[in-house]
């Protein structure tokens, strides 16, 4: 199937944020609004996919992302199965591949896939006939969760354009900071990158964003402060001397915070390292801390890209 490059996100796939336009993102916004406002309520179901079959194909461990997917489909009345990849013939050596075109042999529609090799989502969406949704490809997107970020963001400031956010912490491992780099560029915001040199690509300077090793100067004017996990999982030696000193020079306390915009707003995709990245006084910090809505937001927006994408299929 090829992409349509209307004005709506109708798929074929959900690979990365590189390659959506502008309106294809305003529109799985628009969308994941009102699934917000649905969620709010004390009946959530709607039957949009009603027959619909979803499998969530989680490689590496996931709380809010997987739990979100399964929710999200449950919502709208799709059959949700979820692989336990320990107890799958994944654990026997089966390939990615293999077990992609057993799964696919059963019928799904919707394939949500999590794993540690960047493009491994992209592999299977072209041995599949389902819709395929990157929940995450090693270093390279997650481009739910940069959506679900946006929507909090909107929620927050009505337009993204000419905001100046912060991406402060383990960039170069991180798929979150590629995909929001890419998506915030897309809708107008200014993006600041703020890490220990080695913790930033050296090529994060030609992404259109501005390069700090000093996270005091990153943070002044700042409207929003996102904060990345240090991901010592994919870390093949020290990155950081000790959490300790990474904690001194990069981790999100008061004292920084105060340097950004008054009013600034805090954001952190989870799971969090607390006295590592992020002190819990901000993490915790209702008047500052984004992090609890943007797993509501997780939800809307999970929900808005399963809709799209199963109505861009033939029936
Ligand atoms: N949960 C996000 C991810 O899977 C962020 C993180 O793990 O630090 O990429």
């Amino acid at each position: 199937m090829s992409k349509s490059y209307s004005d709506t996100f109708t798929g074929p796939h959900m690979l990365g944020i590189a390659g959506l336009n502008r309106l294809e993102v305003i529109s799985l916004l628009d969308r994941a609004e009102q699934f917000v406002a649905l969620n709010r309520q004390r009946k959530k179901h709607q039957d949009l996919l009603n027959g619909r079959t979803l499998i969530n194909l989680f490689f590496e461990p996931s709380t809010r992302t997987q739990s979100s997917f399964e929710l999200a489909g449950k919502r709208l009345g799709a059959d949700v199965i979820n692989m336990a990849i320990q107890t799958s013939s994944i654990a026997k050596g089966e390939t990615l591949i293999d077990t992609a075109v057993t799964l696919n042999a059963m019928r799904p529609d919707l394939l949500v896939v999590r794993h540690s090799a960047s493009g491994a989502a992209a592999l299977l969406s072209q041995k599949v006939d389902c819709a395929v949704i990157n929940a995450g490809d090693g270093a390279h997107e997650h481009p739910t969760q940069a959506l679900l970020d946006a929507l909090t963001l909107r929620a927050h400031f009505g337009d993204l354009s000419g905001l100046k956010i912060a991406i402060c912490g383990d960039v170069v491992h991180s798929r979150v900071a590629r995909s929001n780099i890419i998506l915030l560029t897309l809708m107008g915001a200014q993006v600041r990158l703020c890490a220990p040199p080695t913790l930033l690509p050296t090529k994060a300077s030609a992404w259109g964003v501005e390069v700090f090793h000093d996270m005091k100067q990153a943070l002044v004017g700042c409207d929003v402060v996102m904060v990345l996990r240090l991901q010592k999982e994919r870390m093949n030696s020290a990155c950081v001397p000790s959490s300790r000193e990474y904690f001194h020079y990069f981790g999100l306390d008061r004292e920084k915070l105060n340097l950004a915009k008054k009013g600034a707003l805090v954001m952190h995709p989870g799971p969090m390292n607390r006295g590592v990245e992020i002190d819990s006084e901000i993490a915790d910090d209702p008047n500052v801390s984004l992090i609890n809505e943007q797993v509501e937001s997780g939800v809307a927006m999970r929900m808005a890209v399963l809709a799209s994408l199963a109505e861009g299929r033939h029936e």
